[in-house]
């Protein structure tokens, strides 16, 4: 493939905007990809700085989801284990916190299973 520009001489890349060959004299390097110089070098900029955000979105959103999991987790277990603990004595009380204490463990996984999602 040759430059589209240039169609003498050979393209050493692809202009992330416009997918046309671009020869060493055409080419841009931004943000470590190629665009045309003096053409395309902001769209692609405005291009790689909305894939960057993409990705730092779904890492902060992942990153809520597995706090949720560890909080919901941990108190799940304090719960069941609290009313494990206290049936002898609490009876019918004690079954709640249990209760509780499952239902908090199940919010923990389907947060967890959520977080997987955006990794
Ligand atoms: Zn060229
Ligand atoms: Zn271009």
């Amino acid at each position: 493939m040759n430059c589209f520009y240039h169609s003498a001489v050979p393209a050493i890349g692809l202009c992330k905007h416009c997918q046309r060959g671009l020869c060493p004299e055409c080419a841009a390097v931004v943000d470590d990809v190629l665009a045309c110089q003096n053409r395309h070098e902001d769209e692609v900029h405005k291009l790689e700085v909305l894939t960057a955000r993409n990705i730092l979105q779904s890492e902060r959103v992942r990153s809520v989801y597995m706090k949720n999991f560890s909080f919901y987790g941990l108190v799940g277990i304090a719960f069941v284990g609290f009313g494990w603990w206290q049936l002898d004595w609490l009876g019918l009380q004690a079954l709640l916190f249990m209760a509780l204490g499952v239902f908090l463990l199940y919010a923990a996984i389907a947060n967890y299973l959520e977080g997987r999602k955006y990794k």
